[in-house]
């Protein structure tokens, strides 16, 4: 499928049947109200699909059939093993269907085709067989008593899992939920984003196919205040597992207070600092991954290096190293295998990354980019673009802008690098380049982020866990370390003559 030409994917794209309406108890539903709205295709404008619009009626009624599922032990009660060879199945099915869901995600939130192909199917699939793998290798605990007493310490899956993500990875944040969850013997509600429900839908529908027995998965697509909250409050949920803004992740842990105080795992937003120093002796590969880090995806990525800290002697240079980079990664027809960088997903996203612009236009030095353009005359697209000379407490360097905007800042010295890197209210990641061993550990070590990439950026994979410190929240997801969410420590004290 890499030698697919535009014209291959766009006749692929025709023939698509798209699933839009709500998954609840193992099938396909109308929302209770009947009501709908528009998923709307970015790089076009054109209506993609009529989405049912779920709201309290319909999560109750998703809640209800996890509940029953969870309670019979349809899945929970399976073997490990058991549960193991269904999710395997699951990551096959999503393989073998790669090009539907790659055209979904692509479609549906204006990501570039290629990057859906290799990068967020494979991605998809490889976390159901991670964990899918994973889940006959976790052991309980025997604590350590005396005769008499045998305390057994197990971990059992919560319940029904509330999971509630956002668009920019619409099929991978689905994925990190529920691939975990779902090993962990739990029955999931998730209500993917209303700017791209369609991959969800489908993910559940396959889910079925593998052997996910009904009402284990359930797919609700609907607004935040309505859909969302109504999760969120939910009395029957036993946890909530949430990706995407900082204000919205703040609401999730109101919404617990004010409900049945379920376990709420934010993993929010991110402004990460990329620190390159005059000693990195490979500025080329710094500059390609700088220049990765906040491109791709077109910027929208939560750990996406939005911040560009320079030592002042490479920093001219670097600065027009980026500038190239900037020039050849233009936005394109995100079906168009040629196109390096995509659609922004919406209207509303592409205006509020514009107000960025037009302000950091008078505050700031733009060196590239800055406006706003069209593919084929239609669509939401900006140009990849740089403001240098930024001031640490500009909003250019301050605030989430999650679009193609990078804002440089020098510095003098490391502990200048240091402090102006912490100086955000978040700590989703922060990446390092240098090529003097001690710097790179000190630097590493003082920079608040949940994760440091080295002579690297947006270093991520299965085996390690992905979150936040600060306000980009305390959830991780990946690792083992996700079963923290998904599962509770439960003890069973036995007593028995010695
Ligand atoms: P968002 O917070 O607006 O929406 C995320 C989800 O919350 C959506 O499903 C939305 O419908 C729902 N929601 C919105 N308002 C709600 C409300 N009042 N009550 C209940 N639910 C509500 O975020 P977004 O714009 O979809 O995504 C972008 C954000 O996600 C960025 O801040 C980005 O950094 C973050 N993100 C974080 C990670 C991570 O792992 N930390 C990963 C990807 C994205």
């Amino acid at each position: 499928m890499l030698n697919h030409t535009l014209e291959d994917w766009e006749s692929k794209a025709a023939a698509l049947n798209i699933r839009s309406r709500a998954f609840i108890g193992g099938k396909f539903v109308d929302a209770h109200s009947g009501r709908t709205f528009s998923s709307t295709n970015p790089a076009t404008g054109e209506v993609l699909a009529v989405v049912a619009e779920g709201d309290a009626a319909d999560i109750d009624a998703a809640v209800a059939a996890a509940r029953a599922a969870f309670d019979d032990g349809r899945w929970a009660h399976l073997a490990p093993e058991d549960r193991k060879e269904v999710i395997l199945k699951l990551a096959g099915l999503l393989r073998a269907n790669l090009e539907e869901l790659a055209l979904l995600d692509s479609l549906d939130m204006g990501k570039v085709i290629t990057d859906a192909v290799t990068i967020d199917v494979p991605g998809a699939a490889s976390f159901f067989q991670w964990y899918a793998e994973a889940i006959d290798k976790v052991y309980g605990e025997v604590a350590p008593t005396g005769s008499g007493d045998l305390a057994l310490v197990t971990r059992v899956p919560v319940g029904v899992v509330g999971a509630v993500v956002p668009w920019n990875f619409p099929l991978d944040m689905a994925a990190w939920k529920a691939s975990a969850a779902l090993a962990a013997g739990n029955s999931i509600v998730l209500k993917p984003a209303e700017r791209s429900p369609l991959s969800a839908l489908r993910l559940a529908e396959l889910a079925l196919e593998a052997g996910v027995p009904e009402g284990v998965f359930n797919v609700v697509p609907g607004f935040g205040p309505t859909a969302g909250k109504a999760l969120g409050t939910h009395m029957n949920v036993d946890c909530l597992a949430f990706t995407g803004s900082t204000a919205v992740g703040k609401m999730f842990m109101q919404y617990s207070g004010q409900s049945n105080m379920k376990p709420v795992w934010p993993e929010t937003g991110g402004k990460s600092p990329n620190l390159v120093f005059a000693d990195c002796e490979n500025l080329e590969a710094a500059a390609d991954m700088a220049a990765f880090g906040i491109f791709f995806n077109q910027g929208e990525v939560c750990s996406a290096n939005s911040r560009l800290l320079i030592e002042r002697p490479i920093r001219d240079r670097f600065v027009e190293m980026m500038i190239k980079r900037a020039e050849s990664a233009q936005p394109g027809n995100p079906l168009d295998p040629a196109s390096r960088m995509g659609a922004i997903v919406d209207e509303t996203q592409t205006m509020g990354i514009m107000e960025f612009v037009e302000a950091g236009k008078r505050s700031a030095n733009l060196v590239t980019g800055g406006r706003r353009v069209t593919v084929n005359g239609k669509g939401c697209f900006v140009q990849p673009t740089i403001f240098d000379d930024v001031s640490p407490d500009n909003p250019l360097a301050r605030d989430e802008i999650f679009g193609p905007i990078l804002s440089v800042i020098p510095f003098d010295n490391e502990d200048e690098a240091i402090t102006i890197a912490n100086d955000t209210v978040y700590g989703l990641a922060a990446s390092v380049w240098t090529d003097n061993l001690g710097r790179a550990i000190r630097v590493a070590e003082n920079l608040h982020a949940g994760t440091v990439s080295v002579n690297t950026v947006d270093a991520l994979s299965a085996v390690t866990p992905f979150g936040g410190m600060k306000q980009s929240g305390f959830g991780r997801d990946l690792s083992l370390h996700s079963f923290d969410k998904y599962t509770a420590l439960k003890t069973t004290w036995i007593k028995y003559k010695p």
